[in-house]
């Protein structure tokens, strides 16, 4: 913990709220605190621990009970993954075990308060792999599936003494809050840091360090066993709501949480670690011939992380104890492209069902093919953004698409590799294949305006048929909406029409080409005649 919590503000802020409120000349709104309060009170749950069935969103109690109750098997765990994260086998094997061994080490000291567990080594988890390969996607889908609160940081946003940035004792936090407040069921949860590898201290390698020791050594003490104060000394709001918390209560409610059953997971690309191993294996082998040589340069560098040793943790910058306290430690692959083709594929949830259900969310539905998946993986593979170049890839696709369907009658598509390949004219000959439609749903589109004009200014402008046309076309080339057109052609004829109908009560007026092309002159013309018939008229009588 930094040094500033040592100093216990707590208690002085207590006491000089203490001493406010004693003072009968200070009126203190007690409204918010206490609605602020009551909130917390009537925690909301998380959402299920399985994501995939429709079970009703397990109480807190629940979601405890799995906790004390767990009895997953770490096949068990595997097989869940397999459904979400494609490849990793090896770090799925290797976390399923982790996380089974600390669920069931929580359960068996839930069962039995004595036992002593002063031996227990915390399977912390340091995961390496380069970015988009599903590290974080795997963590997350366990911590659904055990039900417990999860969160993720960049520990590149931390200070040393947390007196500027991001204090490490923030995750902890961050972990009651994302389990709606509920201390009990946060100190089960799981803590995330990911980009750990730019923390690892510079003095080992340039020379000179920039606090990454210090987080190291303040993350090291959250990691072994440390409790926590729920209230950061800069967070004045929790701080006054712990002091009502006591006086409501009569008696202080929970001020800290330990951090004994977190599990903890560190992760990083560590690029430059994999470089330093294929050298060191490299080097090892000098004198054996050069194919080996040949082959390892071949590969990515990232495979090499999983020959990384404690030596090369130390070497590359980080503390032996920290790495000692990371006693799991497992890479993660990078994805080829057959590796992204089958996330397309199967992956439960993957992006491409979020496209499916932007779309459907107008009512439109597309077929991809065998060879647009392919051409999708081919793009995202040359990314090296990991499964992230596929939503890259996607939206590219998808982009227009998205902004001309909803407003055409076209409700299903294809996506061929060509489509992929260069969206823009995949969808101007979609658009084209669909003109008669496309025009007589903008046809219908101009009814709609005649409608609403109607309705809004109670004048009936009846649209002829080479006056459509002429919107319709205008339209197209302009690629605007026809609506917008006669919103702005039509924008004074509500004033020039009143003028006109209060001469001759005339209500009905026909919409012909002229008009359409020169709306101003027109409707000026009207006026005018309007005048001339009235003036006529009163001569008469
Ligand atoms: P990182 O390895 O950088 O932590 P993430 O796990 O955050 O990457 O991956 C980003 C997204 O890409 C995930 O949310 C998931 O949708 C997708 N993804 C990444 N790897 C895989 C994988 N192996 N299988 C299925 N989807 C994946």
């Amino acid at each position: 913990m930094s040094k500033k919590e040592d100093d216990n503000p707590l208690e002085e802020i207590q006491k000089q709220l203490r001493d406010l409120l004693s003072n009968k000349n200070v009126q203190v709104a007690f409204a918010p605190f206490m609605q602020g309060m009551k909130n917390d009170e009537e925690p909301k749950q998380e959402a299920s621990g399985d994501p995939s069935t429709e079970d009703p969103t397990p109480t807190r109690d629940e979601q405890l009970e799995g906790i004390q109750a767990f009895d997953r098997k770490p096949k068990e765990i595997r097989d869940y993954l397999d459904r979400f994260v494609i490849k990793q086998e090896q770090a799925k094997r290797v976390l399923s075990v982790a996380v089974c061994d600390h669920y069931n080490h929580v359960r068996r000291c839930l069962e039995d308060a004595n036992r002593i567990h002063s031996e227990y080594v915390k399977p912390n988890v340091l995961l390496l792999g380069p970015t988009g390969v599903g590290k974080t996607f795997l963590m997350r889908n366990v911590a659904k599936l055990i039900g417990v609160p999860f969160v993720k940081a960049d520990a590149t946003k931390f200070s040393e003494t947390g007196y500027v940035g991001y204090d490490v004792d923030d995750l902890v936090r961050d972990l009651v809050k994302a389990a709606e407040g509920d201390v009990e069921l946060a100190q089960y949860g799981i803590i995330y840091v990911d980009e750990i590898d730019k923390i690892a201290s510079e003095a080992s390698r340039s020379g000179r360090d920039v606090s990454g020791r210090g987080v190291q050594i303040n993350l090291l003490k959250l990691m072994e066993e440390t409790e926590v104060s729920l209230h950061s000394p800069q967070d004045m709001m929790g701080q006054m709501k712990a002091f009502m918390d006591m006086q409501k209560g009569g008696k202080p409610s929970k001020t800290s949480i330990s951090t004994k059953n977190i599990l903890f997971i560190v992760s990083g690309a560590f690029d430059q670690l994999a470089e330093n191993v294929r050298k060191r294996l490299d080097l090892n082998r000098i004198g054996f011939g050069s194919a080996e040589e040949e082959e390892s340069s071949k590969m990515p560098v990232s495979n090499f992380l999983s020959k990384a040793e404690t030596r090369d943790f130390i070497d590359y910058g980080f503390e032996p104890e920290f790495v000692g306290r990371l006693p799991v430690r497992v890479a993660c692959d990078e994805l080829t492209k057959d590796d992204l083709a089958d996330i397309l594929r199967s992956s439960e949830g993957n992006v491409l069902e979020q496209y499916r259900n932007d779309f459907d969310g107008y009512g439109i539905k597309f077929q991809l093919s065998d060879s647009a998946v392919e051409k999708i993986a081919e793009q995202a593979a040359e990314e090296k953004t990991g499964a992230r170049g596929l939503v890259t890839v996607l939206e590219r696709t998808f982009r227009d698409f998205k902004f001309e369907l909803p407003s055409t009658p076209i409700r299903t598509f294809s996506v061929d590799e060509k489509t992929i390949e260069n969206p823009g004219p995949s969808l101007s000959a979609l658009l084209e294949e669909n003109r008669d439609q496309l025009d007589d749903s903008m046809m219908e589109d101009i009814d709609r305006f005649s409608e609403f004009f109607k309705r809004e200014y109670g004048f009936h402008l009846k649209f002829r048929k080479p006056a459509k046309v002429a919107l319709v076309k205008q339209a197209i080339s302009e690629n605007r909406s026809v609506r917008a057109i006669c919103e702005k052609k039509f924008s004074d004829f509500e004033h020039g029409l009143t003028i006109i109908s209060q001469r001759t009560g005339k209500k009905d007026f026909s919409i012909d080409k002229k008009t359409v092309e020169d709306p101003d002159k027109e409707l000026s013309r009207w006026v005018v005649e309007s005048f001339e018939k009235a003036d006529s008229s009163s001569e008469r009588t």
